[in-house]
């Protein structure tokens, strides 16, 4: 049986394994629902989202239409325990933010006809020969472009300010590269593009074959790791602000819950082998 790893879980082991354990193995659920940038970032993703799949139905909505979209969607999503940490900043100006990044996204990029292939593709790839561990995630939009005859892998980020070298490491769009190469085949040139909203911008990087499968077994290796790791401590950082478990970590003074029953590690790991359904 295969075990289903996301992005999102490796970078959360290595930020914090301690935060990995309550969320992934403990499945504590947080007093603190999300951060008032997760929601942003997920409002704007799911505006976006909306918007390519009309325009492939041939109904490109108006920049009023995304608008009215992603703040009937931020109402509706909307709970007072959302945190702020920023404390001069308000939820209204969080979401006159994702007004600004789409309004100016929609002038920049109308009449979007780059080639949508597919929105929100969900990609499975193994790491391994036998499929022991499998990555799943979600491609935010993934296009052909007619032009270069390249795939592309565009991603949307809603934080501020990118390092060309931070995108070069970027392992999330790589091993999505990989598993649109294997679908489509290895000779297949991917390009990775990441869409900062904050600065209108787009930046894209291609890797090599060589690249890419070093890349893989360096996951594979980090995969094992944690699987064989049975001790979790907290990593205090600048993070630990955004953190939805702070009120519980030790490292903060704070008692965690008591878990009722303690499950073994064998357990744990057989329950998370099943694929799951959120990838947050
Ligand atoms: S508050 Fe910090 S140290 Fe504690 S679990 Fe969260 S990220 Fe880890």
């Amino acid at each position: 049986m295969s075990k289903f790893y996301s992005y999102s879980r490796l970078e959360t082991f290595e930020k914090c394994p301690l935060k990995f354990k309550f969320k992934y193995i403990d499945k504590i659920i947080p007093e603190v629902e999300k951060t008032i940038e997760a929601h942003l970032g997920k409002l704007v993703h799911s505006a976006l989202e909306w918007l390519y799949k009309e325009v492939k139905n041939k109904k490109t909505p108006s920049i009023d239409e995304l608008i009215k979209f992603y703040v009937s969607e931020w109402e509706k999503e909307f709970t007072p325990k959302i945190i702020v940490v920023r404390k001069e900043m308000t939820f209204g100006d969080y979401l006159n933010k994702g007004v600004e990044f789409l309004a100016a996204y929609y002038l920049k990029n109308k009449p979007f006809d780059d080639n949508t292939i597919e929105v929100e593709k969900q990609i499975n790839l193994s790491l391994d020969d036998e499929g022991k561990y499998k990555i799943r995630g979600f491609i935010d939009r993934l296009t052909y472009n007619l032009s270069t005859g390249e795939y592309e892998i565009h991603d949307y980020k809603t934080a501020n300010s990118p390092s060309i070298e931070s995108l070069k490491n970027d392992r999330q769009l790589s091993l999505y590269s990989l598993a649109i190469k294997e679908l489509f085949g290895k000779d297949k040139e991917v390009r990775m593009v990441w869409h900062f909203l904050a600065l209108n911008k787009k930046f894209h990087i291609k890797k090599t074959n060589e690249e890419l499968t070093a890349l893989k077994e360096e996951v594979k290796r980090l995969v094992e790791k944690i699987e064989a790791t049975n001790d979790f401590p907290p990593k205090k950082s600048a993070l630990c602000s955004w953190c939805e478990y702070k009120s519980i970590c030790p490292a903060w003074g704070n008692a965690p819950p008591k878990i009722e029953k303690q499950k073994s590690l064998e357990e744990i790991k057989e329950e998370n082998s099943k694929p799951l359904d959120i990838w947050g």
